[in-house]
């Protein structure tokens, strides 16, 4: 790895997936204050819905989702029954009827859902909001846990992007990271979902997971690519075992070191574009005909809690527990707590345990890092006019870039920032000179690559 980039590699960052990052939310937010900001929708403005599903059959000792491990159904039948409850209570605090745009299954493993639960679900969300009839209706799923039936019910549901688990088809790799899913059985998932009309289907990828080669990676990236995914994300693995305790099952002696990290996650981006793939933004790869690399060719590319999206709703609403929303007002999160979510819903209550209320400061600073993680580059005169701040506002944070410049990382044109080819893979650390809350105590990050 070039010495330059290892250096700002190295530093702890945020994904910068909000602005500000979930660490800086607090209980000012309440429950009170979501009932009032969800009143506050507007019928011409448009929604976007995440549902979270916090169970998985069996633990991935890579992962770092909130989730829970459970071979028994009872408590899955009831978190389902009380997120029917939520959607209620959500649905029932709007005034208006938006029109809902886009719609994310996330975990865990959504697909761990009976087929009736996940369809009785969807037929909730239809009676209470009014989904729109073009909207994407997103799926993570879980290959592990998908055959025919399922498969015909997220069809049925409406279902049209499945967004499948990969992470490495090499065995040895899989082993290692409690994972075992061979390549035949995703093969055998993506012909299913396409069989029934489910086309758009997306690959997460990992590298710097334990054992993994170049080779390796390579290897299944050009695996992956022969079932031609539309999107292709590729997630550098983060080891926080100090956060999340079953990541200790993996050895600190087994994980490639910052220099491999760096060379896996180059060859897999130089596979993925020499077969067609366009890059977008740090880790995300699209077909050039997919809306994606349009978004990102047409400046509309956004980033959520999921990365990187089509998605430009007006107001993103969490659905379940430890979900994250974001409205025009600022961010709200569900309690992390299963035992006071339910308890909360059986009250009639929201189960908001915290958020941020935004400023102008906040929102100003949050386009110019989204801006910088989408497009890798932001004109900060244009983000300064828009918010009506002096022509000298950023004065700081420029300075503050001068030994990036220097080194090549970056590009300042007087009003763009622009990250460089060698820079890209650390835009991270350019966002975090906008970030005025990083450093402020709360928050423990993984590395920059
Ligand atoms: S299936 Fe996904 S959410 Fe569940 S343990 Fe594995 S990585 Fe985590």
């Amino acid at each position: 790895m070039d010495k330059v980039i290892e250096k700002y590699a190295a530093r702890q960052i945020p994904r910068y997936t909000s602005y500000p990052t979930a660490p800086h939310f607090n209980s000012g937010v309440s429950a009170a204050t979501y009932r009032k900001w969800l009143g506050e929708l507007g019928e011409d403005q448009t929604l976007s819905l995440y549902l979270h599903i916090p169970f998985c059959r069996s633990m991935c000792w890579y992962c770092g989702c909130h989730t829970k491990v459970t071979k028994r159904y009872d408590p899955v039948a009831d978190y389902t029954e009380h997120l029917a409850r939520e959607i209620d209570i959500v649905a029932g605090a709007i005034n208006a009827r938006p029109a809902v745009t886009h719609v994310h299954w996330g975990g865990g493993s959504p697909t761990i859902l009976a087929d009736e639960d996940f369809v009785s679900i969807m037929k909730r969300l239809n009676d209470r909001f009014r989904l729109s009839s073009e909207a994407e209706i997103a799926v993570e799923i879980d290959p592990r846990t998908l055959d025919m039936a399922k498969t015909k019910a997220l069809a049925a549901s409406g279902v049209n992007r499945a967004s499948l688990g990969v992470q490495d088809f090499d065995a040895k790799v899989q082993e290692q990271i409690n994972r075992v899913q061979p390549r035949p059985l995703v093969a055998r998932s993506v012909s299913d979902l396409r069989a029934v009309g489910i086309e758009a289907i997306s690959f997460d990828l990992m590298y710097g997971l334990p054992g993994q080669t170049v080779e390796g990676c390579v290897a299944t990236v050009e695996q992956a690519v022969e079932m031609e995914p539309d999107r292709i994300s590729v997630f550098g693995y983060a080891h926080v075992p100090w956060m999340k305790t079953h990541q200790r099952l993996i050895s600190d002696e087994s994980l490639p070191d910052g220099g491999l990290r760096f060379e896996q996650s180059e060859a897999i981006a130089e596979t993925l574009e020499r077969d067609g793939y366009v890059r977008v933004g740090l880790d995300h790869f699209a077909r050039r005909d997919d809306a994606m690399a349009q978004a990102l060719a047409e400046g509309n590319l956004r980033r959520n809690f999921q990365g990187y999206t089509t998605d430009t709703a007006d107001a993103l609403i969490g659905l379940g527990v430890s979900a994250i929303g974001v409205l025009p007002r600022g961010y709200v999160q569900n309690t992390s707590d299963a035992g006071g979510y339910a308890r909360s819903l059986e009250d009639g209550a929201l189960t908001t345990a915290r958020g941020f209320l935004l400023d102008d400061e906040d929102r100003l600073r949050r386009a110019v890092i989204e801006k910088l993680m989408c497009d890798l580059e932001v004109d900060l005169e244009a983000a300064i006019r828009e918010y009506g701040r002096a022509s000298d506002h950023f004065t700081e944070e420029v300075a503050a870039m001068a030994e990036m410049i220097e080194e090549g990382v970056v590009e300042f044109d007087k009003t763009t920032v622009r990250m460089t080819e060698l820079g890209r893979p650390v835009v991270r650390a350019v966002c975090a000179l906008f970030d005025s809350y990083l450093g402020q105590g709360r928050g423990r990050h993984s590395g920059a690559v």
